[in-house]
């Protein structure tokens, strides 16, 4: 029988852990005892030898365990088919017209650094963590028994791999079949890219939020700033936007967005705008343009905390272009992905942005990620988007 190796956390570092949250630091272990290869599976106990969950322990990370249960249970091929039933299962009650959605978002499912999005008949997976690749050829064959796709495509092409000593890759895990599908959401046709696109193809944690700019966009003139594929302009074009421009660095997000846009028969009123949203901003801000509705989705600007201050001067500085160009009865809709930047902060970028701007603002919607990205009480990380609808009064 496999020996159990147990990591002993130190006095006093228990209480994160005791509290929900999924990761163990290294600088938080007192000893492990046994003999272990990174990836393994171990059980973690208080400095006086109480179970506190297990998980797979990797050296070469600061997150040195990334814990799967706070039970003393098995961790087995069996587990993770329960596990990925409970996601599944959570997404087919929350959202059961919804033909793509994440079916796996990580540590918020109780499986650290496995990610799972559905497009249509087609899985994407990518693996973060040296623990959970071992078990890929697994997850592979039970999500292929429990949701039988048409496909399943690795998007393990992601440099924080290498924080976890694994190589990137990206390929056919099943079938072969052509990586650029259409794909539903809020009723329009989306071009996704599952093999090029950004992230694993597409973003689907603003699914709900793209919705929500609809009651904003009658009639409105609309600027989606960070568009990507063009989420947010689509919402706001088919909502009766009577015009929409939508920027971004990326020419072949944009070539998207024109796509997306022929596709649903809304090519009369979206234009592209290719550049630096920072430089585009400004320049529509000295010839004096309006916007009736500004959506700002940029990426994270802050990946970690020492990053904090740049990004906070970066928000500020796309919000206050951006108020300054919304008229009185306008509406701007401002997010940020970044965990690092907390909801009370942001809203006091926004507000100082505002400030500046000479714009009194009314919060009319505070919203979040969709309900495929579930939100862990315990684990704060899980809690990363935001979105803040503001009427310009
Ligand atoms: N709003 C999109 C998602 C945006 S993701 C949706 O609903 O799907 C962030 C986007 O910002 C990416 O498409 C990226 O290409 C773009 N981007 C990053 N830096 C940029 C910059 N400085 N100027 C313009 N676009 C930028």
């Amino acid at each position: 029988m496999a020996q159990i190796v147990v990591v002993q956390l130190a006095r006093g570092r228990q209480e994160r852990v005791v509290e929900g949250h999924p990761w163990v630091f290294k600088g938080e272990i007192d000893k492990v005892r046994g003999e272990y290869a990174p990836g393994d599976i171990v059980t973690v106990v208080d400095h006086r030898g109480v179970f506190l969950g297990k998980g797979y322990i990797n050296p070469k990370s600061q997150i040195m365990v990334r814990l799967l249960t706070h039970h003393d249970e098995a961790i087995d091929r069996e587990f993770f088919r329960r596990r990925l039933q409970k996601a599944w299962a959570h997404r087919q009650r929350l959202l059961p017209d919804t033909g793509a959605c994440r079916v796996v978002f990580g540590e918020a499912d109780f499986l650290p650094g496995l990610i799972v999005d559905k497009f249509g008949d087609i899985l994407v997976v990518q693996c973060l963590a040296l623990g959970i690749d071992r078990w890929l050829k697994d997850i592979v064959e039970i999500l292929d028994e429990m949701l039988q796709p048409r496909g399943i495509y690795e998007r393990n092409d992601v440099p924080v791999r290498e924080l976890e000593g694994l190589e990137q890759r990206k390929g056919f895990l099943r079938g072969e079949f052509d990586p650029q599908l259409i794909i539903e959401e809020n009723g329009l046709k989306i071009n996704v890219d599952v093999a090029n696109g950004q992230k694993t193809g597409y973003f689907l944690d603003q699914r709900e939020n793209r919705r929500a700019v609809r009651p904003y966009s009658k009639g409105a003139r609309v600027l989606d700033c960070f568009s990507n594929v063009g989420g947010f302009a689509l919402n706001a074009a088919a909502a009766g936007a009577s015009e929409v421009i939508a920027v971004d660095a990326s020419a072949s997000a944009l070539a998207g967005v024109r796509e997306n846009a022929q596709l649903n028969g809304l090519a009369d009123r979206i234009e592209t705008r290719e550049g630096n949203a920072f430089d585009i901003l400004r320049q529509m801000e000295s010839a004096n343009e309006e916007f009736n509705l500004i959506v700002l989705d940029p990426p994270a600007f802050a990946k970690n905390k020492g990053s904090l201050e740049g990004a906070v001067r970066g928000y500020k500085e796309i919000n206050l272009r951006a108020l300054r160009m919304i008229p009185e009865g306008g509406f701007l809709v401002t997010c940020s992905c970044s965990y690092h930047m907390k909801p009370d902060l942001f809203k006091a970028v926004v507000a100082d942005a505002a400030l500046d701007a000479h714009r009194r603002l009314r919060l009319v919607e505070e919203r979040a990620q969709g309900v495929d990205h579930p939100i862990v009480v315990g684990y704060d990380e899980s809690h990363y988007l935001k979105c803040l609808i503001y009427e310009v009064i």
